[in-house]
């Protein structure tokens, strides 16, 4: 009989509880140290890979955003409406997510790992608002990219996009080769995702053995905080937008949005939802032409979901490290995340990578993700429907505003 190979995210869930039971043991059994010398490396590695990927999958992927949007002369209105509905709801998720994740930490649900006390902070992140904005325009390309600062990448990446574009026919080959090096670094990036069990497992159970049972009721907490935190979102700015704006009453708009949000959970791929999202936003009164323009761009650039989730997990990481941080870098993480959650994949996992961003940019250690690696498909299950279903939100309110009725289907 032929053996069927376990999918990935199985496979993940697998390593996560054997690396639970395996850490029990050692803790039980006082090989903490053991684990840290030997199974931690691997665990070490793998992460050094996903860092490995941050800075060309970040500056491909959104040159590549911003080419997607082509002209913007001849997308001129509908374009700026959209990015500007995209930015705006993206920024208000990763307020409700920070506000969720400070309630949470000021109860006292988040932990501080053991030997994390009182953690002397190296965050490169000024605490100057002023300085972090010049720090942000890179004077050398190179630098910006050995010394993986993202904030800087960032710009180089709408700085060489804007140029892209407005160089028109002359960037033709310019446009094929991000193209081109974008398919080549989605293939390493899977290619590395599927060494995920491995390091789930050998990064579980060090944090078991070292940190004992408790901390599983903390990621537990975490996971609470960030579905409330989605939760919270949708009812608030999604029902908010579908009424004020697109003329919709909310509970037939997210009864007409379930098919794609019940394809999200399941697929956690915004990408591999398009045709779902799109017969959706049709069905609840989309214009077809701006949900074609507006459904395809959101999958790569709108994603509210993935930016709560960066924001619960920065406090909760730097929390675990014993940080503290002030509302001047709070700020960071809100500007930070938006930026991150467009240079987002709609694939699935990819939230976790820009996650890796985030923290970089903050100055925390990017090693700490192993904490919540293990659980992070749940995670991307709630932050993929979210994501979804702010696409076609926002699919009716540019209908609207372009002048259109928004009139479901039945
Ligand atoms: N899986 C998400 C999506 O496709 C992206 C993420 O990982 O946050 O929308």
């Amino acid at each position: 009989m032929e053996k069927k190979k376990m999918s990935l995210p199985m496979q993940i869930v697998a390593a996560l509880i054997a690396g639970i039971i395996v850490g029990l043991i050692c803790y039980a059994a006082h090989l903490a140290a053991f684990t840290a010398a030997y199974l931690k490396p691997f665990g070490t590695i793998f992460v050094n890979l996903l860092k490995f990927l941050v800075v060309p999958v970040v500056l491909l992927s959104m040159i590549d955003g911003i080419i997607s949007m082509g002209d913007m002369k001849k997308v001129g209105a509908v374009g700026w409406k959209t990015v500007a509905y995209f930015l705006a709801t993206t920024a208000i998720a990763c307020v409700i997510g920070l506000v969720l994740a400070n309630i949470f930490n000021a109860a006292h649900l988040f932990p501080v790992l053991q030997n994390a006390e009182g953690a002397e902070w190296t965050g490169k992140t000024s605490q100057n608002f002023m300085d972090t904005l010049v720090a942000m325009f890179p004077s050398n390309m190179w630098s910006a990219f050995t010394n993986a600062d993202m904030l800087q990448v960032i710009v180089i990446a709408l700085l060489l996009g804007g140029g892209i574009l407005a160089a028109g026919e002359k960037a033709k080959l310019a446009k094929e080769i991000v193209a081109s090096f974008y398919a080549v670094i989605d293939k390493v990036m899977t290619f590395i995702i599927s060494l995920s069990p491995i390091g789930v497992f050998a990064m579980m159970t060090w944090v078991v053995a070292t940190q004992g049972p408790e901390i599983l009721g903390s990621l537990a907490l975490v996971l609470l905080c960030a579905y409330i935190a989605y939760a919270l979102h949708a009812v608030l700015v999604y029902s908010f937008s579908a009424k004020a704006f697109a003329g919709v009453s909310p509970i037939a708009f997210f009864r007409g949005a379930g098919p794609a949000v019940i394809f999200a959970f399941t697929s956690t791929s915004s990408a591999a939802t398009l045709p779902v999202s799109k017969e959706c936003a049709d069905k609840l009164g989309a214009e077809e032409d701006i949900s074609s323009f507006v459904l395809p761009l959101g999958a790569t650039i709108n994603m509210d979901g993935t930016a709560i989730y960066q924001c619960v997990a920065t406090i909760f990481i730097a929390t675990c490290s014993g940080v503290r941080l002030t509302v001047g870098q709070m700020v960071v993480i809100v500007v930070t995340a938006t930026l991150a959650s467009i240079g987002t994949a709609g694939t699935p996992g990819a939230g976790m990578i820009m996650l890796a961003m985030v923290l970089t940019a903050m100055g925390l250690d990017v090693n700490m993700i192993m904490i919540i690696y293990g659980v992070d498909r749940l995670f991307d299950m709630g932050r993929t429907c979210l994501n979804v279903t702010g696409d076609i939100s926002c699919a009716l309110c540019v209908t609207r505003w372009e002048g259109g009725k928004v009139q479901p289907k039945t």
